[in-house]
């Protein structure tokens, strides 16, 4: 008989560490006992804190997702509004086929507090059909708020009755968070699903109930390699992923100056008018001016620790900077993901360097 994993959903296993599910012999004992099961994974992670790597490839999940394509349901993609360009899932239409789906947009928390909540809507419609997806709805929520988007419920409300509703992302989107808020606002007693700061930890779909035919349908997160979390340690994560509010950082700059992000990247403003840079970032993200014609030197020399994260330890192993020239101009935005963005107030040449590996957009200015 298979049992399920009720952190993850992954099946049980005792042979192999290094898949899902696994759970060594001596504990299967005492979860056929209490009738419930963490695997080790899980099981770490709630009691210690700790993460095991566990080597899955995008092809396992894609194929996991494609089961979605079998059932009349509602999609729901969750996207994270401090990374959209990062967290669109690539060939959703090809995995959900004509299906109708609604984009929830989660981490409104995060956005400045003048954020204007139709913008966002609009930039997120717009992100959407130039990638070929026309979403029926864009809902704006946060799942790490006590009760779910009143939108959301509403949407739910007026499904379940006859679909089930597939909640699909890629990992870090908060897609967990979110499954666990709404089990809380619809009466469960406990957090069963696994969240964390450390993306791909949902592995396989979990069914929760909401009536005797239908329910709401956790499926695993893909992994996205771009983002910046897949480059950073759990620590170096708390430091640069924000969890309040952005505040919005101004410097007043001049071509030949240079601003760091922390050592995760580096804007260089090579030629134009004295302008405006405006970054947001986390407010615990540590912006650094200085010259051009040193930065170079500055950065070798203090990776690791005035420029950190990386810290000490990683930085040998992070990826190098890698640059390009860009031509920004005042309405655009330059989004590097799940760093942040910034945006100027008049046209300049930059060289922008985002770490090997890790993708940015150019897109229209949001706030
Ligand atoms: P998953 O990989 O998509 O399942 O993402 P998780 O649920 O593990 O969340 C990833 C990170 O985002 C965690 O650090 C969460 O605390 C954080 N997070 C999730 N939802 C929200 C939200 O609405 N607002 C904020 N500020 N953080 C969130």
């Amino acid at each position: 008989m298979d049992y399920q994993c009720i952190g993850c959903g992954a099946t049980i296993q005792t042979t192999n560490p290094n898949e899902p599910g696994y759970l060594p012999n001596s504990a299967l004992q005492k979860g056929l006992e209490k009738g419930e099961f963490y695997c080790q994974r899980c099981f770490k992670l709630r009691h210690y804190n700790e993460i095991q790597d566990l080597d899955i490839s995008d092809d396992v999940f894609l194929t996991k997702l494609s089961q979605i394509s079998n059932d009349r349901g509602l999609i729901i993609n969750v996207v994270d509004l401090f990374d959209v360009e990062g967290s669109m899932i690539q060939g959703l239409n090809r995995l959900i086929g004509e299906q109708p789906f609604v984009v929830y947009a989660n981490k409104f928390d995060l956005l400045p507090k003048v954020t204007k909540k139709n913008r966002v809507r609009h930039w997120i419609e717009h992100t959407f059909y130039q990638n070929g997806l026309r979403p029926s709805d864009v809902l704006l929520g946060s799942a790490t708020k006590k009760t779910p988007a009143k939108e959301l419920i509403d949407l739910i409300e007026a499904h379940i009755q006859t679909k089930n509703i597939y909640i699909v992302g890629v990992t870090n989107v908060g897609k967990s968070t979110l499954i666990n808020q709404l089990i809380h606002y619809y009466g469960g007693e406990r957090e069963i699903i696994t969240t964390s700061n450390v993306p791909g930890t949902t592995l396989d779909l979990i069914h929760i109930p909401l009536n005797e035919k239908y329910g709401i349908i956790d499926t695993p997160g893909i992994i996205h390699r771009h983002q910046i979390a897949h480059y950073l340690t759990r620590e170096e994560m708390k430091q640069v992923l924000p969890t309040k509010p952005l505040k919005p950082k101004t410097f007043q700059l001049n071509q030949g100056q240079t601003i760091f992000i922390n050592g995760l990247a580096r804007v260089d403003f090579v030629k134009g008018d004295p302008s405006s840079f405006t970054f947001y970032v986390s407010n615990g993200a540590y912006l650094h001016r200085t010259k051009l014609e040193k930065a170079d030197e500055f950065y070798q020399n203090h990776l690791g620790e005035l420029l950190s994260p990386p810290n000490l330890e990683h930085k040998d192993s992070f990826p190098p900077l890698i640059s390009q020239s860009i031509t920004l101009h005042p309405n655009q935005d330059i989004a590097i993901s799940g760093l942040g963005w910034f945006t100027v107030n008049k046209k300049v040449q930059i060289t922008l360097w985002t770490p090997k590996g890790v993708s940015f957009a150019i897109r229209e200015s949001i706030i």
